[in-house]
């Protein structure tokens, strides 16, 4: 820490304000500025975005700088008034319509996530989440406090797909896949990573198991009848029969729950895969030496207030597998969010 630093501590006020960075971003997204800078493809006023989205002029142009200060939005000068119009970074990832829209993780991270981190001192004295305080619904189930309605089922899952949409990809490739024909994928959602998966193995097919609300709605507007790798099947992957197959997917699956939970789930996976085949944990990975990466430490927070889960380090996420039977685990960390995990038969 340089003198100067200790002068006038930067650090610190950029912290504190990390909270109005993301949520100027999340209004933005909401109040459909970047939809309307996409649709009409030339640079608005303050005042016609405010009278085209409904709100005050003066409320829109601060929020308007603010964009152009955080680089979603660029703003011309024409006597003497501004002009608006996105940035590519926030036509690629801020525009709803986009393949890899981000859209749907702004509007969870504003809802649901930002009214549970307001309890944050609650969660972490009591070592729970806060879906009660935050939404004043008990639920003894996890998943029926995160689908409280029909609309917040929707938005989760819309979250939830919009990231293997960027990163599917990568993780997929981490490892060759190409000797697992059967894959299931639990909690495979909307099927974005089961995409990614049957597009790079074509002799795949992937079944994705998922709760019976979830997958009706996956196959009503995720999945098409011509993506016909891809199946489904309704169920509990705690209570109901998990089908024999090759490949395992376990998602953002095992940071959602107790150990006792991971335990139970991954013995019933091991149970139920072929000999040779394997489980793929992708997950967001912390440092063996608790040093970070900083997104995955606060995620960890995250998974306090929403879960009853935690994120965890690659060689925990090894005992797990080693403790519930599986060997020759390989961990495969990038550099950018999620890592992999496979452990064989
Ligand atoms: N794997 C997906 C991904 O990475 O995008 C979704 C992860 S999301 C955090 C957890 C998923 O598990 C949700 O789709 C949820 O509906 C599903 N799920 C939760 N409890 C389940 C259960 N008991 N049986 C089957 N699926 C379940």
């Amino acid at each position: 820490c340089s003198s100067k630093e200790l002068e006038f501590p930067q650090i610190f006020i950029e912290y504190y304000h990390g909270f109005s960075i993301s949520k100027t971003i999340f209004t933005a997204c909401e109040l459909g500025v970047f939809d309307l800078l996409h649709e009409v493809q030339e640079p608005l006023s303050a005042a016609t975005i405010a009278s085209r989205l409904s709100t005050s002029e003066d409320g829109m142009e601060r929020l308007l700088d603010a964009c152009v200060g955080l680089k979603l939005l660029k703003v011309e000068l024409k006597n003497n008034k501004g002009y608006y119009s996105n940035t590519d970074v926030s036509t690629m990832y801020m525009v709803k319509s986009s393949p890899k829209t981000l859209y749907y993780m702004a509007m969870y991270f504003s809802k649901v996530s930002y009214m549970c981190w307001h309890f944050l001192p609650q969660a972490v004295r009591e070592g729970k989440c806060q879906y009660e305080r935050a939404f004043g619904k008990s639920s003894k189930e996890l998943f029926e406090a995160i689908y409280r309605s029909e609309e917040d089922m929707t938005n989760f899952i819309h979250f939830m797909d919009s990231t293997w949409n960027i990163c599917g990809k990568d993780i997929v490739e981490a490892f060759d896949l190409s000797e697992f024909h059967t894959v299931y994928d639990l909690g495979g959602c909307t099927g974005s990573l089961a995409k990614q998966l049957v597009s790079t193995y074509k002799e795949s097919t992937v079944t994705i198991m998922d709760l019976p609300k979830v997958v009706q709605t996956a196959k009503k507007h995720f999945v098409t009848d011509k993506e016909q790798q891809i199946h489904f099947l309704e169920g509990d992957f705690f209570n109901d029969p998990i089908p024999e197959a090759d490949l395992f997917i376990v998602a953002r699956i095992i940071h959602d729950w107790t150990e006792e939970k991971c335990i139970k789930l991954l013995t019933k996976v091991y149970q139920s895969c072929r000999p040779g085949g394997g489980v793929l944990i992708v997950e967001l990975l912390l440092n063996e030496d608790k040093s970070g990466p900083v997104i995955s430490q606060l995620f960890s927070l995250h998974m306090l207030v929403h879960t009853e889960g935690k994120e965890r380090t690659p060689s925990e996420y090894t005992k797990l597998l080693t403790d519930t039977g599986f060997r020759d685990i390989k961990v495969k960390v990038f550099g950018k969010m999620y890592g992999a995990i496979l452990g064989r038969k």
